[in-house]
């Protein structure tokens, strides 16, 4: 077996904030508590949670944007928690991001060609004529013509927008790009475009991507494995078709009944789940989604279920899975 590009282990993030009267009490909030997973080179990885359950802390802990609080980070052999400023500066050419909402991510002043040109003229040595041409390059690539180059961010569409930005991201080759929620602020129509933009975009230059959302039927065609996450963790991970064929855990499946299907006549049941969830402040005792699981039983107020395979690269973190349970 080859080495995964991307090896997340043990990773953990506490923020302190202040709280109490003038602020004098610090108050840890634990956004990651233990997460796992690999990505190999080419395959997406889609990471699916609900708002508030750490995704975004990971992606910006990932490309070192936070530095974690504990736990590691190998990104094609190496050690990125070790690297130095500089070396890690000169990494992140190959780990790009692109965030939920383009408008607020470009900055308002650029034209389409500042934008798009905005990396080459900091992390090269091109000439305004090879920038040019490599500009262009890039928004065919994204689907945009030349046009653009002369667009502010208020003269296009959330789709263009997010054209741009890709371009943007793709500018210094990367080799991994984390997609924070990518189609989320876009019409339906919009979502696919761009869903199929990066698929396309994928095959061409064999990128690797960790897409993250709240919706599980946005990352259903795009992501070869989903990893589950609740309050800091991840609760369950497999390939794209057994966690819609097969969910194991009770959140996932939950998540899964409130997701449209085409065939009207494969109905699923709706699971309602009580509450949101709950703080990262003050989180439950043992299994995390205790206070909202349909089938809680005492053992899960009492300790966290460790990670166990239940199928061929299939892991779920719930008692119900023990067999003590
Ligand atoms: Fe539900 Fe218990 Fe499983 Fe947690 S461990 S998901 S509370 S059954």
């Amino acid at each position: 077996m080859t080495e995964p590009l991307l090896s997340v282990h043990d990773l953990s993030m506490v923020y302190l904030r202040r709280a109490g009267l003038f602020g004098r009490r610090a108050q840890p909030i634990r956004a990651l508590n233990g997460v796992n997973f690999t990505v190999g080179a080419g395959e997406t990885l889609g990471i699916v949670g609900e708002s508030g359950c750490g995704k975004s802390t990971l992606a910006r802990c990932l490309l070192r944007l936070l530095r974690p609080s504990g736990g590691g980070i190998q990104f094609d052999g190496e050690d990125l928690l070790a690297l130095k400023n500089e070396d890690m500066r000169m990494m992140r050419q190959r780990m790009q991001m692109v965030l939920q909402n383009p408008f607020s991510s470009l900055n308002p002043r650029l034209n389409g060609f500042e934008l798009v040109a905005e990396p080459l003229r900091t992390h090269t040595m091109m000439s305004r004529k090879e920038m040019v041409d490599r500009v262009v390059t890039l928004l065919a690539e994204v689907g945009l013509s030349a046009e653009f180059m002369s667009r502010h961010p208020h003269q296009l569409s959330g789709g263009q927008a997010q054209r741009i930005a890709l371009a943007r991201a793709l500018a210094l080759n990367p080799d991994f790009i984390v997609l924070d929620e990518p189609t989320s602020a876009l019409d339906v129509s919009v979502q696919a475009q761009i869903i199929n933009l990066l698929l396309g975009l994928q095959r061409q230059r064999g990128l690797t991507y960790l897409f993250i959302t709240h919706d599980l039927s946005v990352v259903q065609h795009i992501s070869d494995r989903i990893a589950v996450m609740y309050l800091g963790k991840i609760v369950e991970e497999t390939s794209s078709e057994a966690i819609f064929a097969n969910p194991q855990h009770p959140y996932t499946q939950a998540l899964l009944s409130s997701t449209p299907v085409p065939d009207p006549a494969a109905k699923r049941q709706r699971i309602i789940l009580p509450g949101s969830v709950p703080s990262a402040t003050n989180p439950p005792a043992g299994c995390a989604f205790h206070t909202r699981c349909p089938q809680v039983m005492d053992i899960c107020r009492m300790r966290y279920p460790a990670s166990r395979l239940v199928a061929r690269n299939h892991r779920v973190s719930c008692h119900l899975y023990e067999e003590s349970a």
